[in-house]
């Protein structure tokens, strides 16, 4: 005699389908709605208990402001104390303010993908190539988003504009002498050289997704007013 199906076993087939779904759900729920979040909307994560753990000084501070966010390998530089403390104190005036995601200080920096960076910008990156490379030496950040916005087609949105006049209300001391981003946001608020303003061309098309923020020197700024 030939069993035939019966319903039971039937559902006893689609069991292991259901649980796989139901726990797929779950998944993309986390993506979306909890911590995987962070990690689908890209390499930053926000400030939050923890993150200020080892670190001192002004860099604990902005590692405990709820509006910085850094990715883990930045997170990791302000800890170990490799960033500028003018640039923790720029970013900390920033983040009073608006949302930022850091990317890169030094660790985790790549002018050219791949290829470590080095003391100096590689030749190949527009017309800076051979110039000192601020970021190797804690000196240089890079702005991803802000206010959860990315940067790229948002030069001219009024918050990440809001940044860049945050930023050029620092005495200039202590305001960064690399300012650099997307054309649109340079041109709207129309920066002069002298303010640290970067106005090249190469540059402007070199950062079209992201804001730089960057110290020529270890010792004072080439900014003359
Ligand atoms: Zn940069």
């Amino acid at each position: 005699m030939v069993a035939s199906p019966k319903k039971g076993s039937r559902l006893g087939r689609l069991a292991p389908i259901l649980v796989a779904a139901v726990l797929l759900c779950g998944v993309v729920f986390l993506i979306f709605f909890g911590d995987g979040g962070r990690l689908a909307l890209g390499p930053c994560v926000p400030g939050r208990e923890g993150a200020a753990e080892g670190a001192s000084g002004k860099a604990r501070g902005l590692l405990e402001t709820r509006n910085f966010e850094a990715s883990p390998r930045a997170i990791g530089d302000l800890r170990d104390g490799v960033v500028d403390e003018r640039l923790v104190n720029t970013l900390q005036t920033v983040a009073e303010e608006h949302q930022v995601c850091v990317d890169a200080f030094k660790e985790g920096h790549y002018f050219l993908p791949g290829i470590p960076d080095g003391p100096l910008i590689p030749d190949g990156y527009g017309e800076a190539g051979g110039l000192p490379n601020t970021h190797y030496y804690g000196r240089a950040a890079d702005i991803r988003r802000v206010d959860g916005k990315p940067l790229r087609r948002n030069g001219a949105d009024p918050d990440v504009l809001d940044v860049g006049r945050t930023i050029s209300g620092i005495p200039p001391g202590q305001r960064p002498d690399q300012i650099i981003g997307p054309r649109s946001w340079v041109e709207t608020l129309g920066g002069s050289r002298r303010e640290g303003w970067i106005l090249d061309d190469d540059q402007l098309a070199l950062h079209e997704d992201h804001l730089h923020l960057g110290y020529v020197s270890d010792d004072g700024t080439a900014n003359t007013r």
